[in-house]
């Protein structure tokens, strides 16, 4: 079915932009892994991204991806890549163009690059901890940006809040694009960020599965059912699962308020299986999250 993906609680602003930044995602040498991870960990705190985007290492492309993600005014927008030492990391350069900012060396995150190099050269033989300016550049924020400690990299992340309306907060997250250190930031140091931005929320889906399938024979009765329950997405799909091929059915929600989540989409999936059973299908089972 063609529909939106729902929220249980539309008047909070839950919208979330992602860009994943790196020339070797759009020449296809890498899989951008990150947005799919992060879709993940974003659709389970009952948040909702409502673009991904990968975007080339060139300036103006990441200026004005940014600007226009400003201007919709989600309540996040998260990067990913270009926070390295090399040339081709500009990220941070790219943010204080893209809105107006002077960047200068921030105590707190070049203290975290001089320990992690510290680190490094404990356990690597003939290993320099000197911080060159290769390695300075890792701290040198766009000014009002926040680091985000990284646990298993040198690169920490940055948090930045981009709107001076208190009702309309927008925050810029940037983590580096190595999928090991941009999943221990989102783990540990962006906790609180998240925490604060997007609250506690959450995500319930519970999936219908089918024994045999024919999408189109089963699509007024989705309709009906995303009808009666506009706040969950109604989804079929032909899946490959561990026993075959499979039709199956996915009524999802998310929100703020798990309970009244897990209500309607069980209303929801209950309405479902009663039509399906209408139908002549067999329900093999119901898979929850
Ligand atoms: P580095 O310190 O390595 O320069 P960085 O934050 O600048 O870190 P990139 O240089 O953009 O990140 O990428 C580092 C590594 O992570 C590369 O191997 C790259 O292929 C991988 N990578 C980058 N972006 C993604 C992504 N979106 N999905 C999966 N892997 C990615």
């Amino acid at each position: 079915m063609a529909n939106t993906p729902s929220s249980a609680s539309p008047a909070v602003n839950r919208r979330v932009e992602l860009f994943a930044i790196g020339n070797e995602l759009l020449v296809g040498q890498v899989l951008d892994t990150n947005s799919h991870w992060i879709i993940q960990q974003i659709t389970g705190l009952g948040a909702q991204v409502r673009r991904a985007l990968m975007l080339r290492d060139e300036y103006d492309e990441i200026e004005q991806a940014l600007k226009s993600a400003l201007a919709r005014r989600p309540r996040l927008i998260i990067t990913t890549g270009g926070l390295g030492p090399t040339d081709d990391d500009l990220t941070f350069r790219a943010v204080a163009r893209a809105f107006g900012l002077e960047q200068r060396e921030d105590a707190v995150a070049l203290e975290m690059v001089r320990q992690r190099y510290a680190y490094l050269a404990t356990i690597r033989p003939n290993f320099s901890a000197d911080l060159n300016e290769a390695r300075r550049k890792m701290a040198l924020f766009p000014v009002g940006g926040v680091p985000l400690a990284n646990p298993s990299g040198a690169a920490p992340g940055l948090a930045l809040e981009l709107s001076s309306d208190p009702a309309a907060p927008v925050t810029l997250v940037c983590l580096p694009g190595v999928p090991s250190e941009m999943k221990d930031i989102f783990t540990t140091s962006l906790q609180p960020v998240l925490a604060h931005a997007i609250g506690a929320g959450g995500y319930v889906e519970h999936t219908i599965v089918l024994d045999r399938g024919d999408e189109s024979r089963i699509a007024d009765l989705l309709q009906r059912v995303q009808g009666a329950h506009p706040a969950v997405y109604v989804k079929s799909r032909g899946q490959k699962l561990e026993d075959g091929l499979r039709l199956t059915v996915v009524l999802s929600c998310g929100g703020d308020d798990l309970p009244a989540l897990l209500a309607e989409v069980t209303a929801a999936e209950a309405e479902a299986a009663r039509g399906l059973a209408d139908l002549g299908y067999s329900v093999l089972r119901i898979v929850s999250n």
